[in-house]
């Protein structure tokens, strides 16, 4: 009878690890998250070959005494539900009590752990108990789990590259570290250390740790709330982005979240600020009241849904958006110098023997990374945030000496040099005129001497047809002329006389591709781009002097004169202190 029961439960076992154990990623999660469970304050992850070969976690937290050591690995042994926390909990991982049992199925575990000076060694193979022993005293737990998926070869092979498993293994524990500051983390991959975090609480210096100096010094804080939300944490400056929004992390109430809603919200924020198809660093830590919080979460993918969205949007967007206007924001030339980092270690794959030392002998030295560099960049941001608070204008005042290749203006003052992209200069200050003239409630019109003649597709017809008042509100005369055309005979008065023509047409064209949630905002930001870019000088185009200097005043009058309405940057600042170092000026004895 016994026998059968546990032929049963084995194969239960397997087949539940076919569910919930896909990939090395879902182990160390397993894992990572009953360490947390134990109370520790220090989580180390080693991993031999990014999991595939060994996936040894390390925790000081509370331990097990032998009992529920063996009983953690049997299928019916689900976390007490203690308080609405662990409700949260429950529901964003989904599958707990039933992993560690389905993990010890498909590969070879060894669990060593301690409970009042009692020490636990237990072993098991493909789910079988083989060993369960007195170990040595220890401060917590050490779980090793090697070969997964050894006696299901099936599912071994559809283990993803090692760059591939050590790659999500890296993104989860970022992203854990980042909402647990105050615990100590270590990643390994075969001795090469990824991530390590100090577990000081300091959510700049994870930052620090997972992103580098540079990253961690172009952070603003962020800190607000409303009726129904708390929130906290660090955005990028805009000159810092990246091709994928994986870098905007959302924390709440303590755990990693994803939403697009609140994405969409802090992209739109950073609106021609940055190319919109690249996406800043972000860590928000929202706090809020469980309740508002919708229980249909998804079981794996993290999604959260409130009940109070819109309060949650407003307050972030505002936040954003008066975190990163009125900034001074000139892009420097010279990147300070960097460590090499983590980060560059991770390709490193090549096994290269074994270690001498046990890896969770290793004692890792807290000071040579985080603490030194750490003084340095918060005093950088204090100096720049103290800027800020000083500041008389936006764009410091400048003079042209001179242009290249018909293209970037060089200018100067007694703080450095600036290059000026003279079209993304030109095309800021367009677009931000077009803005107010399209916003302003007395447009005037100008009537044209030859009216214009539009032909179009009856599908484009009927939709323009519809959308007429859009145009006649920006006092353009329009009316249907013979079959699916239309005549314009007046325009706004904003529209410069050159490229009438094709600034019309396009204005059309943008009515009807912007059919679908019209707003209006939106299309007079379409409008305002486009005619802003067709209006700028070229590149490769003279100006003289004069004309650069018309042009500086322009943009520094700008609401951001720091970017063109695309998001490219206008102007790059080369201090006098980098220029210096550039021609290795300083630190030399010059009078060789
Ligand atoms: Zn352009
Ligand atoms: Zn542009």
């Amino acid at each position: 009878m016994a026998v059968i029961k546990v032929m049963d439960e084995l194969l239960a076992n397997k087949i539940a690890a076919g569910e919930v154990v896909e990939r090395c990623a879902s182990v160390v999660k397993e894992l990572v998250e009953n360490s947390i469970d134990a109370k520790s304050t220090e989580i180390k992850v080693f991993l031999e070959d990014a999991g595939t070969r060994e996936i040894k976690v390390v925790d000081n937290g509370k331990g097990m005494d032998a009992t529920d050591a063996v009983l953690a690995f049997s299928r019916h042994a689900t976390s007490k539900i203690d308080d609405e926390e662990d409700l949260f909990r429950l529901q964003t991982l989904g599958f707990r009590g039933e992993a560690l049992a389905s993990i010890a199925s498909v590969s070879k575990v060894e669990l060593k752990t301690c409970q009042e000076d009692i020490g636990t060694l237990v072993l098991i193979n493909g789910g079988k108990l083989l060993k369960v022993d007195r170990g040595d005293a220890r401060v917590g737990t050490s779980m090793s789990v090697s070969e997964l998926f050894y006696n299901t070869p099936a599912r071994l092979k559809h283990m993803k590259s090692l760059y591939t498993e050590l790659s999500s293994i890296t993104d989860y524990m970022n992203k854990l570290a980042l909402s647990k500051p105050n615990i100590r983390f270590l990643l390994s991959n075969n001795d090469n250390i990824i991530l390590r975090t100090d577990g000081s609480g300091n959510l700049l210096k994870v930052i620090q740790s997972i992103y580098g100096n540079n990253v961690a010094r172009k952070m603003i804080r962020i800190e607000n709330e409303n009726a129904d939300y708390v929130i906290s944490g660090y955005i990028s400056l805009p000159e810092i982005h990246r091709s994928s929004r994986n870098n905007m992390v959302t924390i709440v109430n303590g755990r990693i979240v994803r939403n697009y809603e609140i994405n969409k919200a802090i992209n739109e924020a950073y609106h021609s600020y940055k190319p919109d198809n690249r996406y800043p660093i972000t860590v928000i830590n929202i706090e809020v009241d469980p309740s508002v919080i919708d229980v249909n979460i998804h079981p794996t993918k993290m999604d959260i849904k409130f009940s109070k969205m819109d309060s949650l949007i407003d307050l972030i967007s505002k936040t954003v958006t008066s975190a990163i206007t009125g900034r001074t924001l000139l892009v420097e030339g010279v990147k300070k110098e960097e460590k090499p980092k983590y980060e560059n270690m991770m390709l490193n794959l090549e096994r290269h023997g074994s270690s001498v030392k046990e890896p969770e002998e290793i004692e890792l030295p807290l000071d040579t990374l985080v603490t030194n560099d750490f003084e340095e960049i918060e005093s950088d941001i204090k100096e720049r945030e103290e800027y800020e608070k000083t500041k008389e204008e936006l764009m410091p005042e400048m003079w042209p000496v001179g242009l290249v290749h018909g293209t970037y203006i060089v200018a100067q003052n007694e703080k450095g040099m600036y290059l000026i992209d003279e079209h993304a200069a030109k095309e800021r200050c367009n677009y931000e005129r077009f803005m107010k003239q399209m916003g302003s409630p007395t447009l005037a019109s100008t009537a044209l001497l030859f009216p214009i003649m539009i032909e179009l597709s009856n599908e484009e017809f009927i939709i323009l047809k519809e959308n007429l008042d859009i145009l006649r509100n920006l006092k353009f005369k329009i009316e249907e002329f013979g079959i699916n055309s239309v005549i314009v005979k007046e325009h706004p008065a904003w529209i410069p006389s050159s490229n009438v023509d094709w600034d019309i047409r396009k204005i059309i064209e943008t009515v009807i591709n912007t059919q679908k949630e019209f707003s209006i905002e939106k299309f007079n930001e379409k409008v305002a781009t486009m005619m802003s870019c067709k209006h700028a000088i070229r590149a490769n185009t003279n100006i003289t002097l004069d004309d650069m200097e018309a042009l500086i005043e322009d943009l520094r009058k700008c609401k951001n004169p720091f970017n063109c309405p695309h998001g490219r940057p206008t102007t790059i600042f080369y201090s006098n202190y980098d220029l210096e170092k550039l021609f290795k000026r300083t630190g030399f004895d010059l009078k060789k």
